[in-house]
């Protein structure tokens, strides 16, 4: 029996375990850390092996392949002394990619991977479609593979699970943008960063597509730096393109039909980031020939997700919006930018060495009053202290909401949207969304 060594108990490393079981290995996992009960007795109740606290290097060492969670580095020792021992290391979307002939839909990007991937979902849902969602959203992708095995399978990858790919292979690849995020993971270098994006593509050949924002600088040189050889499929809100899809009169255009898909305006989800996820999942549908029909209805009816713009509740003519998926500058800018009324903005928390002098601008235009929210603010107050007048600082949700709750008045919105990581005062941004809409109710 070979053996099967994965590192990392989080929800992909569980999930490749009972795949690997399923699949005929002898399986390992090795967490350095503390492993959630509910992973643990998971695990233990099919009586797969598992250590916590430490990595057994002598246990590690004889495995056949070894499974990278995407959170462990590259640099760590356990990784150099398996790559020296000549041990294959993937991650766990290729190992789960081994095992299923699903058509794959992979979206990547810095921001609206999520919205995107769960929007391509949706429509083939709508349309009828065996589909399936996993990946960084909800199951793990081997976790899925270990309970169906659907026609397509929506994937949203991070470029953390890109790292280690061998022959991953999507036959849609979408990457939605590419800006500066989690920079600490690639010595600070934004080119290691892109490059780890666009190996999405790497094992694309001319009968795979490549979905990409036309408007976005830093995935074009990319694109024009790589010697990829996927067909490309580009999607732009402020050109007329004469191949992809593009906004011609505020009307939604595929270049291969003349009559227009629908008008912007008839999008659910508001924000020009919106009609750019909205491209993209309508051109990945187009793509797979789903009908017009079905992809008007989808774009018309989706929702989006939860903690990303999320609309909370009106008070007092105040409307309150949950953005606390908004860990970066450039996803706080789409959400300002989306503001139609003057905002009371939340933001603050974990810093990722983030420059806000792109914001000051639309900071200027939408924001009448900053709450910051995290337990170092000072960053956040000197750079906007000139630009706005009122600031106050908090480290304590129910109070930020009410100090915002003081600030706005009649016809003004609430936006909760950090441009931070939640972890110095919350669990995850999940946490500190539910907290703010707790806050927001008890109001
Ligand atoms: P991801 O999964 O890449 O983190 P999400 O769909 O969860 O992306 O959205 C994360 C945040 O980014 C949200 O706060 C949202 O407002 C913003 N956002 C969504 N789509 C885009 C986009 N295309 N460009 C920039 N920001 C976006």
């Amino acid at each position: 029996m070979k053996r099967l060594v994965i590192l990392g108990a989080g929800e992909s490393g569980v999930g490749a375990a009972l795949l690997g079981q399923q699949k005929g290995w002898s399986v390992f996992v090795s967490d350095r850390g503390t492993i959630e009960r509910e992973h643990e007795n998971e695990l233990r109740n099919l009586g797969i092996q598992l250590e916590s606290g430490q990595h057994s290097m002598d246990q590690i060492l004889q495995a056949d392949l070894i499974i990278k969670s995407p959170g462990i580095p590259s640099h760590v020792p356990v990784i150099a002394q398996a790559r020296q021992a000549g041990i294959a290391i993937v991650s766990e979307i290729e190992f789960a990619s081994r095992y299923t002939d699903a058509v794959l839909i992979a979206v990547t990007g810095s921001n609206g991977k999520t919205t995107t991937a769960t929007w391509i979902y949706d429509i083939l849902k709508t349309a009828g479609f065996d589909a399936a969602l996993a990946g960084n959203i909800g199951f793990g992708f081997s976790r899925l593979l270990s309970l169906n095995d659907p026609k397509y399978i929506v994937l949203e990858v991070s470029s953390f699970q890109l790292e280690d790919i061998k022959s991953f292979h999507p036959h849609i690849a979408v990457i939605t943008n590419i800006t500066p995020d989690h920079l600490d993971r690639y010595n600070y270098d934004f080119s290691q960063y892109v490059a780890a994006k666009m190996k999405i593509s790497a094992n694309q050949t001319q009968k795979d597509f490549l979905i990409f924002d036309a408007d976005d600088l830093a995935t074009q040189e990319a694109l024009k730096a790589s010697p990829i050889t996927v067909s490309q499929l580009p999607f732009s809100t402020n050109k007329v393109l004469n191949h992809g899809t593009y906004n011609q009169d505020n009307q939604i255009f595929f270049h291969s039909k003349k009559k227009p898909l629908m008008p912007i305006s008839e999008l659910k989800l508001e924000g020009q980031h919106n009609v750019k996820n909205a491209m993209a999942a309508a051109t990945v549908a187009n793509l797979l020939r789903v009908r017009k029909q079905f992809i008007r209805e989808s774009l018309q009816n989706f929702h989006g997700v939860e903690h990303r713009m999320e609309q909370v509740l009106k008070i007092n003519k105040v409307q309150y919006i949950n953005d606390s998926k908004a860990t970066n500058v450039n996803a706080t800018y789409y959400a300002l930018q989306s503001m139609k009324s003057p905002t009371v903005w939340i933001v603050g928390g974990l810093d990722k060495g983030n420059d806000y002098t792109e914001l000051f601008p639309i900071v200027f235009e939408k924001v009448k009053a900053i709450v910051c929210l995290g337990v170092d603010n000072k960053k956040i107050v000197e750079s906007f202290g000139s630009i706005v007048k009122v600031i106050s600082d908090t480290q304590c949700m129910t109070e930020a909401v009410r100090m915002a709750y003081q600030f706005a008045e009649p016809g003004d919105s609430v936006l909760l949207s950090p441009a931070c990581a939640s972890f110095d005062l919350f669990e995850d941004y999940e946490d500190r969304g539910r907290q703010f809409k707790d806050a927001v109710r008890q109001l």
